[in-house]
């Protein structure tokens, strides 16, 4: 080790002033008194000023060496910090993926090797690592927008997986993507064995309840003259109608659930101007009024027949819930969406079932919908087709005086 220039001022100046004290020394006993006075002044000087020097350096060692420890220890804090993140995110269900500014992943926790089975993806890019050009576009997106993208992606590799993927830029960092995935294949496969659960059930239904009707309808036929009979035989009727309506709606919202929505051009105001034509004779047969009373033409991008199965399930609710009075409906083109509202002067809903009456099977008063033939259906089908339009159904009504349900839709 060289020592530096700094190191020789004290050592020179103490070493010169004990050699300038020695030198005096020895003209003291040649008896020069002005000189030695002279001599030992110098040398003392030069003794203290070496050794202040020696203390001050002495002092900024110690200072380094304080400096020095309390470094390490803030590294090892620092790495400690960095394990138990790294062990934090290892215990996570959700695969975790930090890419730089190339696309390259330059973390992935352990979830994320196992999702796509890979030893250590450290420093490969994302597709090569996933095989999924979707993942790539999200992160992709996510670096050139800013924005947080949301995404459910389906993966083929290492085997056929969805997942919920979110990618977003580190604010510190832009160039830095987060991405997330979270696995949700049980997920979707029970939705799928629910969704065929119901569609099969309502198939098997059907044709037995054919059967039963076609031959109580016979059974009638043979019976006029035994009056009990045909009472029983009646309600057997009845009742199996009742049950191929609930059939029928069940596999409505099945398909409704299953299917992606198919949409092309569809002139909403003539759908709900068509289904209050269709229905104006059953508003009629109870005094009521049903008017159409909206824009001519409004083009929007959906699905015809379902928005069909929407408007007849409003304004067919509309009859059966309203006494005496009118039920007008209206479309009307408001910037970007379509603004549909069905109204009525009916019995209307008090505020405590609102938040309730989209849920399936769920009805204010049993009685009156089974005798106006509801299946407790109606509304959910409506709403769940709405929304998967991308749209909203909102109602507001007061009880006794009315209800308004209203459909918001995206033109495009
Ligand atoms: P339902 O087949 O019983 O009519 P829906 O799902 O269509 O089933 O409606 C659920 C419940 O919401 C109905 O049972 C009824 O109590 C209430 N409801 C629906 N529409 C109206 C309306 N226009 N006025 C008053 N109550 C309504």
């Amino acid at each position: 080790m060289r020592l530096r220039a700094t190191s020789w001022v004290p050592l020179l100046s103490y070493g010169g002033g004990v050699i300038l004290c020695l030198v005096s020394a020895l003209v003291a006993s040649n008896g020069n008194t002005p000189a030695v006075i002279i001599g030992f002044a110098g040398g003392g000087l030069a003794i203290a000023l070496g050794l202040n020097t020696a203390r001050q350096m002495g002092e900024k060692v110690n200072q380094l060496s304080s400096l020095h420890a309390q470094s390490e220890l803030l590294q090892s804090q620092l790495e400690a910090q960095q394990r138990a993140v790294d062990n934090l995110a290892d215990g996570l269900e959700v695969a975790l993926f930090i890419c730089d500014s190339r696309g390259q992943i330059v973390y992935a926790n352990r979830r994320a090797s196992e999702l796509f089975d890979f030893r250590d993806p450290r420093g490969r890019p994302v597709l090569a690592v996933t095989l999924s050009h979707d993942l790539e576009r999200i992160a992709l997106d996510a670096q050139r927008t800013e924005q947080p993208q949301r995404s459910e992606l389906s993966f083929s590799f290492p085997k056929e997986r969805v997942g919920l993927v979110k990618a977003w830029v580190n604010p510190e960092d832009p160039g830095k993507v987060f991405l997330s995935v979270y696995d949700i294949t049980d997920l979707r496969r029970l939705e799928r064995i629910r969704q065929d659960f119901v569609a099969n059930v309502s198939h098997e239904l059907r044709t037995p309840m054919t059967l039963i009707r076609s031959m109580a309808e016979t059974l009638l036929d043979d019976a006029e003259k035994a009056t009990q009979s045909e009472r029983y035989l009646t309600k057997i009727i009845d009742e199996v109608d009742r049950l191929s309506l609930m059939s029928q709606d069940l596999l409505i919202l099945s398909a409704a659930e299953s299917n992606p929505v198919r949409k092309h051009g569809c002139d909403i105001a003539d759908v709900f101007r068509a289904s209050v034509v269709q229905l104006e004779a059953s508003a009629h047969r109870k005094g009521l009024e049903l008017r159409y009373d909206g824009a001519k033409e409004c083009l929007i991008e959906a699905n015809t027949a379902q928005m069909v199965q929407v408007a007849l399930n409003l304004i067919q609710n509309a009859i059966n819930y309203t006494n005496t009075g009118s039920i007008v409906v209206t479309v009307k083109q408001k910037k970007d969406v379509a603004e549909i509202s069905v109204e009525d002067t009916g019995i209307g809903i008090a505020s405590e079932h609102l938040p309730r009456i989209f849920e399936r099977f769920y009805r204010i008063d049993k009685g009156r919908s089974r005798n106006t033939g509801g299946t407790g259906l109606g509304l959910s089908i409506a709403k769940h087709i709405v929304e998967a339009h991308g749209g909203e159904l909102k109602v507001d009504s007061a009880l006794n005086r009315g209800s308004t349900f209203t459909v918001v839709l995206p033109l495009g």
